[in-house]
């Protein structure tokens, strides 16, 4: 499309790493009852484009459509809720399904998952935070350790592009990553950044200090902790 300030194709191919050494929707798939991996479950998680994204996915691909809100008629949800939540600068999606994925064309919300770009309250995009709503169902959080260097270079690399083009989009992960501290406040605990400096730190919710950790030292969560296996 002409004029968008950002190559999709480009950016794309620059945001392509898996996230953890092995295809983690297996170990994910058998315990949604829908058989699908979570975070390619319109009943789970409604991805999103950029407004410029979505141009470029709706002339290139087959599989997106704009998400109407009736794409999982088994768990309705508040439709007009969700699309006051959505900022202004996206659109709600919903593909046709895992069995259909053009790999090529994920968007770059499929990309990122589980993470998004963990932003200080002072503005400064630090490395990556996990949405804490998947803590109990997306086997990639409770597996840190295995999320690839290369993965975490490319998110880094592809939110500083999109960052310096849409600082609004920078405003909305801001808001978000101080929903997180307000989460973890409320629980009274740290939370995990994957950080821009290859390191990981657990974050007090509410003074932002860091201290910096072993990546295995980290908890892993329901089904996928050992505590769970062990009653099995
Ligand atoms: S990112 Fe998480 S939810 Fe998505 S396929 Fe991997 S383990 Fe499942
Ligand atoms: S496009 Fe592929 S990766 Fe993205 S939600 Fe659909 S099936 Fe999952």
């Amino acid at each position: 499309m002409k004029n968008n300030p950002i190559n999709f194709r480009a950016l794309y191919d620059g945001f392509d790493a898996p996230t953890t050494d092995i295809d983690c929707g297996m170990m994910c798939a058998p315990l949604n009852k829908t058989g699908k991996p979570f975070c390619c479950d319109i009943c789970r998680a409604v991805p999103v484009a950029y407004r410029y994204e979505w141009d470029y996915l709706e002339e290139n691909s087959t599989i997106w459509h704009k998400w109407r809100g009736d794409e999982c008629p088994q768990e309705p949800c508040d439709r007009m809720e969700l699309l006051r939540q959505t900022p202004d600068h996206l659109y709600l999606l919903a593909c046709k399904g895992p069995e259909y994925c053009q790999r090529e064309f994920r968007a770059t919300s499929c990309r990122q998952f589980p993470f998004f770009p963990y932003i200080t309250s002072d503005f400064r995009f630090i490395g990556l935070a996990y949405d804490w709503d998947f803590t109990e169902t997306c086997w990639v959080i409770s597996n840190l350790k295995r999320v690839t260097p290369e993965y975490r270079r490319q998110f880094i690399t592809t939110y500083d592009t999109i960052f310096s083009v849409w600082l609004e989009d920078l405003d909305s992960y801001a808001a978000l990553s101080d929903e997180a501290r307000d989460h973890y406040a409320r629980l009274n605990r740290r939370f995990p950044i994957l950080h821009r400096n290859g390191n990981t730190y657990l974050v007090s919710p509410r003074t932002e200090k860091m201290r910096k950790v072993p990546i295995d030292s980290l908890p892993q969560f329901g089904p996928f902790s050992q505590t769970f296996f062990n009653r099995l």
